[in-house]
């Protein structure tokens, strides 16, 4: 067990400055408008620094600097791309347990998962499309006897991205990586709730890239969002976070027609079928940790198995189980790497979660475990800790349906097969599920009948870089991950040559 020193205290290896700029053009600088707001960790409830709050004044200079660097950097060589890309990667490991800390203080989440998941795959991201952009290849093919047809790959030019505070760095790593390895600027827009442990990465992997290639603009979503998703100066907008968020972008996107890349809610279905109970095993043990996986990243993740179906034959024998289970996850100081869930990343956040608490009670759901804020003594007193939540109803209940995006999940019984699908169907969204089943042909079936674009099947939450991740219905538009997005970053030139 370690417990890391909070930052900016003797031993820490995060010592966070009291006041962050924006990174633009390769240099901090000042807000226009002279204002900053308060950044607050969720751990403790308590400010620890103030960062620029952006207006569409910023959001322009970062465009000046995002257009100036854009030509030559898309010009460069894949190769050298791929270089920086590398390097950046190398860098970030050398730093992992850093950017961990920083990571944890300003969101919240339990730094054995920041550790051994968000910062190793962000990394990955990094070196994978380092990899993908070699190994692009542009077409020829033969037309007629005179005209031969030749395919490249252009980068689109300036592009926008906006992300969500639920794995900060991550998610912004999901939309660098890619748009840089395809020779694209940048401007990035962090959540207003955890700008920081961004910026502690600019700081460290700022100087690797051409100036004005990665400019950070940091702010509220009208206020510095809205004047760069609805720019004429970018060729694209890439945004995670909320379904009716993601509406407003594809409104301003569509004024300037461009493409966006939208990554939103969900409300996912984990399903488990009748035999994983056949023996008291390994796997049966996999399944019951399986369902805990609601509780992972504070159920702050937009794959959140926050509907859980299970086939009724088993469900008085499976439920206790995974009750127990629930009932041993460590909540407690995220700094400690025992600590399995930590703190929800707002006040608001917070309080958003303790409503659909009272919402489910009062549509009549059971309370089967949880139910109420986590009260945390000493330091995490004034924190924002809620209780891993079971729910026990049906489907057309409002707990079923919203999002909450908290550590809840509502589970419901189902007959077989037809009823299961049907069930985990019967939702706006489509984003993630999951499968579990010791046969093979219902797991393969299950898998293709769902209506989502990530089902795992006997496992939940994987993000291999190589695995494309998107959402059908209202959970988005695009992919992320994968070759496939470097198409989302590029335009294709086609030269019809006749000799
Ligand atoms: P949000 O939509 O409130 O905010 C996301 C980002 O958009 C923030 O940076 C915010 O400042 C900005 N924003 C808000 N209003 C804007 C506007 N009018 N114009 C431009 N930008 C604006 O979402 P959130 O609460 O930060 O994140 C949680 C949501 O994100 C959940 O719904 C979750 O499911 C979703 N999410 C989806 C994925 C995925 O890959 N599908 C991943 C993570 C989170």
């Amino acid at each position: 067990m370690t417990v890391y020193a909070n930052p900016n205290t003797e031993g820490s290896l995060v010592n966070f400055k009291s006041r962050y700029e924006h990174y633009i053009g390769g240099q901090w600088v000042a807000p226009v408008k002279g204002q900053y707001f308060e950044n607050i960790t969720p751990i403790t409830g308590k400010g620890f620094c103030e960062v620029g709050r952006g207006t569409a004044e910023d959001i322009e200079a970062a465009l000046d600097a995002a257009e100036a660097a854009a030509g030559p950097w898309g010009k460069t060589s894949p190769a050298e791309r791929a270089v920086i890309l590398n390097k950046i990667a190398d860098r970030m490991e050398e730093n992992l347990e850093m950017l961990a800390v920083a990571e944890t203080w300003d969101n919240g989440k339990a730094v054995r998962e920041t550790i051994n998941a968000d910062m190793p795959l962000a990394i990955d991201h990094f070196r994978y499309f380092a990899g993908a952009i070699r190994a692009q290849e542009g077409g020829l093919s033969q037309i007629d006897e005179h005209t031969t047809a030749y395919h490249f790959h252009e980068p689109l030019g300036v592009v926008g991205q906006i992300i969500p505070w639920n794995f900060p760095i991550l998610m912004a790593v999901w939309k660098l990586a890619p748009a840089l390895a395809a020779g694209n600027a940048i401007v990035l827009k962090p959540a207003e709730q955890t700008p920081v442990s961004i910026l502690v990465l600019m700081e460290l992997i700022g100087d690797l890239l051409p100036a004005g290639v990665l400019n950070v603009v940091n702010g509220f979503g009208v206020e510095a969002g809205k004047p760069l998703a609805s720019n004429k100066r970018i060729r694209k907008i890439a945004f995670t976070g909320e379904t009716t968020t993601g509406r407003l972008i594809m409104q301003y996107a569509s004024e300037n027609l461009i493409p966006v890349t939208l990554e939103l809610g969900g409300k996912s279905p984990n399903i488990f079928f009748e035999d994983v109970a056949d023996k008291d095993d390994a796997f049966y043990d996999k399944a019951k940790e399986g369902f805990t996986m609601f509780a992972l990243n504070q159920g702050e993740v937009c794959t959140c198995p926050s509907r859980a179906l299970i086939q009724e034959s088993i469900y008085d024998s499976f439920m206790p189980e995974v009750i127990k289970r629930t009932e041993a996850i460590k909540l407690g100081n995220p700094l400690d790497t025992d600590t399995m869930m930590g703190a929800q990343a707002s006040n608001d956040q917070l309080e958003k979660i303790l409503s659909y608490l009272d919402i489910g009670k009062a549509e009549g759901a059971k309370v089967l475990t949880g139910g109420g804020r986590a009260e945390l003594g000493g330091d995490l007193e004034g924190g924002y800790y809620v209780q891993p939540t079971i729910f026990e109803g049906h489907n057309k209940m409002r707990i079923f349906q919203e999002e909450i995006f908290g550590p809840v999940v509502s589970v419901a019984k189902f007959s077989g097969y037809d009823d299961a699908i049907e069930i985990a169907n019967d939702t706006l969204y489509g984003l993630g599920s999951g499968v579990w089943s010791r046969n093979g042909n219902t797991a393969y079936r299950a898998g293709r009948d769902i209506q989502a674009g990530r089902v795992w099947v006997n496992q939940y939450h994987a993000y291999p870089a190589h695995s494309a991740f998107g959402g059908y219905k209202s959970s988005g538009i695009g992919r992320e991950n994968h070759l496939m997005m470097l198409d989302h970053y590029q335009q294709t030139k086609n030269l019809l040559v006749s000799y």
